[in-house]
């Protein structure tokens, strides 16, 4: 009878979309509204109880109102996610989301994970490993390698970002 609520926050085109409805509906988008912002729901089992998770996936859309303070006020627990074949989306982690989520929330720290998305495309990569480890250390949080493709580690990125949930 719990309910945990996730936000996917993260540069456009990183994969915050796929992972979400990968996660959700197991099916691989390969295209999808950049411009669709969308909650989506997933009853997953942790510790033996059953648990509704409420995944958030943010996008900008066509509007002038910033949605992201609402963003925020919706996340219990924030994924983080860049691509590790887009250098860019990994500079704006600490650049843009890990600040503006600490400025909305005036803390000093928050729940959080860092995702390194589409480990699959390894030949194009842009971001070594170490340096999402790195990152991680520095904002206090763990790091996991996804393929929204391949499917592999979301379980595990669900899994830690309820267990954080569930301690808030
Ligand atoms: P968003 O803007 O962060 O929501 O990004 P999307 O989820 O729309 O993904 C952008 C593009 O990257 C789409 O064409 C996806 O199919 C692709 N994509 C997302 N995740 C992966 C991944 O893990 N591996 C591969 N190969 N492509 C991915
Ligand atoms: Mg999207």
């Amino acid at each position: 009878d719990y309910e945990l609520r996730i936000g996917i926050f993260g540069a456009g085109g990183v994969g915050k979309s796929t992972i979400t409805i990968k996660f959700t509906h197991n099916i691989f988008i390969e295209e999808y509204d950049p411009t669709i912002e969308d909650e989506y729901i997933k009853e997953i089992e942790l510790n033996d109880k059953k648990i509704l998770l409420k995944v958030l996936d943010t996008a900008y859309p066509e509007e002038f109102c910033d949605p992201f303070p609402r963003w925020v006020e919706f996340s219990q627990v924030f994924v983080l996610v860049y691509s590790i074949i887009d250098k860019y989306s990994f500079g704006e982690i600490l650049n843009y989301h890990y600040k503006r989520i600490k400025n909305i929330l005036n803390v000093q720290d928050y729940p959080k994970i860092l995702i390194g998305n589409k480990s699959d495309l390894f030949t194009k990569r842009e971001v070594k490993t170490k340096k999402g480890k790195e990152l991680a250390k520095q904002l206090n949080c763990k790091y996991i390698e996804t393929s929204a493709k391949t499917g592999e580690n979301l379980n595990q990125l669900f899994y830690e970002a309820s267990l954080l949930a569930i301690q808030e």
